[in-house]
Formats: structure tokens, C-alpha cells, sequence
């Protein structure tokens, strides 16, 4: 008996899918990763997820656990060798507590569903970014997915109390606590975060929610460059008591490349700028949402008296603040357009890293001159978490350019870690950072991971071949 076979007997039949059906899944989001999996299987429950992975066990049969298959780094593509395991039928949300402000949910909720139903509750799941209404939370903890608030609420990570998840052998590690503080030992939830399914197949996880905001202050600015971006950020920190929620850069090629590419886009501003930023301030506070003097809320005329004063003082040339929900809107979508106006030309070499926040000018200005010193004619995409030091840098080195590819990767992530920073900053590792997992990570810390693995899953049959080289 094949393993679909059996695992038909777990799922039944109707939740096993091969051929044609897999249609969807042979392709991963940006393209650049095919698939083609023997199988996919649809188990409905975290008893079921274990039953299948107990029999992979005795079958050795190799499994590559899939959420919303928006991952950007090929971790759930899958060979010919490999089934993959859909969470997409855990999708209950099992309960919210708006006292304690926490959400029990299923790995396969998709973000979206799990935000209306926080804000059902006068609540918030403030993990953020343009695939909310794909991105399943199993997905968003196997990867520690980041987003846009991560300078406000943290990654992923910093939002989860307590997970559930089945182990290669089919046991189920059962840590779906609602605690703040949890000493216990060694701290196998973090352990699970961010693994990109390489020690087991999250099923569940306890969130911490936060209370809604009342009053949100939204702004496209125009700094006269980082360094002012920088200290315009500090500034509205200091003097809001730290409510700026988003810090988003966006540069000249992005602005262009959001009206070529994009239908509906406008300028955000009478004149095109070196650099844009979109700042979001929020506050739960009825005073801050309530009107002062001039009629605005209050937090929305605070931002306005603070860039008031950072135009005067030359540190912003620009800025325009969002008067309603649609312009608000409007803004957010020039941001979220990231991925596809990156992806819209082809090919490219797209890239995730993140550097302290005083050495993003730098890293822009450096790769820019590493890139075009190999690649003559390369051109670029940038756009940045600013708040968090978190870059997309994109390479278009041209049909010719691109057989240096992998060498255009290891500048960019080489570049990163010279300047302090990292090679995977929100997106992890999957296939595309393997490289440089061999080539810059830390031996010690490669060598302990493998470890760990070899403890987990010592047949190597959960996502085999990607994250730890
Ligand atoms: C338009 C767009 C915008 C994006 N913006 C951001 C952003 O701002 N910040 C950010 O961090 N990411 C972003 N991403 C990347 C992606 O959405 C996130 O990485 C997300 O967390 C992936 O969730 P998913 O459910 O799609 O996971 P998948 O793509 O299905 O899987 C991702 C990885 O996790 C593993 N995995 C999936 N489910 C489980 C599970 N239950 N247990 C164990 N392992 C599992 C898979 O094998 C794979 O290795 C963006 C992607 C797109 C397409």
C-alpha cells in the first residue's frame, strides 16, 4: 500500500489530492519554484496530522508542510519524492478572550480572518503585511513572518504565548499555554517559531492580541534623507510616548515603479522626492481620538504641529496626511504594491536582509556600486521596513546579468552581514538563502541546528533540503 493510500485512510479519500488537482500548488507566488508533489494531503485535525506523520515515519516518506503557499523563499515547493500537508482545514479560530486578550486559532486561519475576528472583540492580531488574505498562521509562525508593525508589536514570535505541533514521529508537543511567564525549561515554542517546517508541523498556537486603536494618524513624508528619516522617527517616539505602529520607505524607483506597474497609482506628492516614508502613528486612547480645539483628534493634530516643525526645520520637504479612510487606504497601497510591482519585471533576484537602522543609507549606497561594478547596466528595486532595518533589494541584472545570480545574492547578503546585519531578515530561508546559510552563518550555530534536527527527524522526512544546509 502507498502512503497516499494509507493516509486516505486517515483523511479519507476526498482529502487526498494528486494530478490535476495540484494544479494550484505547482507554482510557488513569485514563480521562481516549481513543484511537483506526489500528493497532497488535507488533514482536519491535530489527531489526523499525527496519525499522517507517524505513518510517513514507517513509510519514510518524505512530507513538506504548506499554509497559504505565500512564502517568498521556496520552502514548501516540493519534488516528486514528497507529499505536502495542507493545514488548510485547521481553521477554526477555537476561542478569543477579551479579558485576557489572547486568541486560541488553528495553523491553518489565514490572517485576515483572524483580524476581523479581533476586531470583533475591540481587539487586534497586529501582525500586518500585503498577503494577510492568503498567509495562514501556521505559515506566519514557521517562518516568524514580520510585516509592517514590528517596530511597534515585535515579529510573529513576539506575539505567540503557546503552540501546538506534531513532531516528525507523529507525537504531539502540547505547549498551548496562555502564560505571560513560563520558566519551564528550555523554550521549545521559540524552538518551533520560525523552524520553516523542519522539526515539525505547527498545528495551533495561543496569540496575544492588543486592544484596537481608536484613532490611527497616517503620512506620506518626504525626508531630506535617511538620517533625517531616522531622527524624525525618534523624534515622534519620544513626543507620542511611542505610538508610531509603521515606518515604510519608499524611494524614487519605487514611487516610479509603483505607476508603472500598478493600475490606479498616483503620486503622493506635486513633485517626485528622493525619498518617501509612510509613518502610521495609532493609539487605543479615547483622548487621542477624541477632538482638541481645532476640531481634529488629537493625535492627528500632534503629528501634524510635529512635522509642521520638522518641514521648518528642513528635515522633511514634504508631507501630506491622509484626511480619510480612503486616502489612508490609498497609502497603504502604494506600500503593499511591494511584491507585485517587484515581480513584475523578470528576471530578477530578489532579496531580504535587514541592518541596523543607522546603516540603511549606507547599505543602499554601497550595494548599489557592488551590484553595477559585476553587473554593468543592473538595475534595482528597493523598498524597506524602515522602522526596523529591514530592506527588499531587488536586482534586475538582464536575461545576460543573470547567470551571475548567485553571485549578486552572496554581494547583497555579504554586504548585510558586513554591515552588522543579517541575510534573512522576515522571510527565512527556504531554498533561496541556503547559500548563504552555508557561507556567512555562524558554523557553530549551523552545526547546532543540524543537531537539533538529526534529534527531531534523524530520517531527514520533514522538508528535507531547505533552511539547514
Ligand atoms: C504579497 C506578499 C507580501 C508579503 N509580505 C511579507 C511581509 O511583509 N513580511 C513577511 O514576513 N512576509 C511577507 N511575505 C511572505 C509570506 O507571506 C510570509 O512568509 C508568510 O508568513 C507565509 O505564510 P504562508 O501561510 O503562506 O506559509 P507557506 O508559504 O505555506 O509556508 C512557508 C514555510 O513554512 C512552512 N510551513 C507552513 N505551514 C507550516 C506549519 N503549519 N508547520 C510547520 N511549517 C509550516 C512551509 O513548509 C514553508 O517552509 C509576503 C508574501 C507576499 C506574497
Amino acid at each position: 500500500m502507498t502512503y497516499l493510500d494509507a493516509a486516505a485512510a486517515i483523511v479519507g479519500p476526498t482529502q487526498i489530492l494528486t494530478g490535476e488537482a495540484l494544479a494550484p500548488w505547482r507554482r510557488d507566488w513569485t514563480g521562481q519554484y516549481l513543484s511537483d508533489p506526489a500528493g497532497l494531503v488535507r488533514p482536519g485535525s491535530t489527531a489526523e496530522v499525527s496519525a499522517l506523520l507517524a505513518l510517513a515515519s514507517r513509510h519514510g516518506q518524505a512530507i513538506v508542510p504548506v499554509s497559504g503557499a505565500t512564502g517568498l523563499t521556496g520552502g514548501a515547493v516540493a519534488g516528486p519524492e514528497a507529499v505536502l500537508l495542507s493545514t488548510e482545514r485547521l481553521s477554526t479560530i477555537r476561542s478569543i478572550s477579551a479579558a485576557e486578550r489572547t486568541a486560541e486559532v488553528e495553523a491553518g486561519v489565514v490572517l485576515s480572518t483572524l483580524h476581523a475576528a479581533a476586531e470583533e472583540e475591540g481587539l487586534l492580531y497586529p501582525v500586518t503585511f500585503g498577503a494577510r488574505g492568503s498567509a495562514r498562521i501556521g505559515g506566519l509562525l514557521a517562518t516568524n513572518a514580520g510585516g509592517s508593525n514590528v517596530l511597534a508589536y515585535g515579529n510573529t514570535r513576539d506575539t505567540c504565548l503557546g503552540i501546538e505541533a506534531v513532531l516528525p514521529d507523529g507525537r504531539v508537543l502540547s505547549l498551548m499555554s496562555a502564560l505571560h511567564k513560563d520558566n519551564s525549561g528550555l523554550n521549545l515554542r521559540h524552538l518551533m517559531i520560525g523552524s520553516e517546517g523542519q522539526l515539525g508541523i505547527i498545528t495551533a498556537a495561543v496569540l496575544k492580541l492588543v486592544p484596537a486603536p481608536r484613532i490611527r494618524a497616517t503620512a506620506m513624508l518626504a525626508p531630506r534623507d535617511l538620517a533625517a528619516a531616522l531622527t524624525l522617527l525618534n523624534r515622534l517616539q519620544d513626543e507620542t510616548g511611542g505610538k508610531v505602529v509603521a515606518c515604510e520607505y519608499m524611494p524614487d524607483i519605487y514611487i516610479a515603479g509603483h505607476l508603472r506597474y500598478v493600475a490606479g497609482a498616483r503620486e503622493p506628492f506635486g513633485q517626485r522626492h528622493a525619498h518617501n516614508v509612510m509613518i502610521e502613528l495609532a493609539s487605543p486612547s479615547a483622548a487621542d481620538a477624541a477632538p482638541g480645539e481645532d476640531g481634529q483628534p488629537r493625535l492627528s493634530a500632534q503629528l501634524e504641529a510635529l512635522l509642521a516643525g520638522a518641514l521648518e526645520e528642513g528635515l522633511i520637504l514634504d508631507a501630506t496626511i491622509a484626511q480619510s479612510e480612503a486616502q489612508r487606504a490609498e497609502m497603504w497601497a502604494r506600500r503593499e504594491s511591494a511584491a507585485e510591482l517587484t515581480f513584475a519585471r523578470r528576471p530578477f533576484v530578489d532579496c531580504d536582509i535587514a541592518v541596523p537602522l543607522a546603516q540603511v543609507a549606507a547599505f543602499l549606497q554601497l550595494i548599489r556600486q557592488r551590484v553595477r561594478a559585476l553587473v554593468p547596466g543592473a538595475e534595482d528595486m528597493v523598498v524597506a521596513h524602515l522602522g526596523d532595518g529591514n530592506i527588499h533589494y531587488t536586482i534586475y541584472p538582464g536575461e545576460a546579468g543573470l547567470a551571475q545570480a548567485a553571485e549578486l545574492r552572496a554581494l547583497v547578503d555579504g554586504t548585510a552581514v558586513e554591515l552588522g546585519g543579517s541575510f534573512s531578515a522576515e522571510h527565512g530561508i527556504g531554498l533561496s538563502k541556503l547559500p548563504a546559510m552555508r557561507a556567512v552563518k555562524d558554523p557553530v550555530a549551523v552545526e547546532t541546528m543540524r543537531a537539533i534536527k538529526a534529534a527531531l527527524d534523524p530520517a531527514g522526512l520533514l522538508n528535507a533540503g531547505k533552511t539547514i544546509p
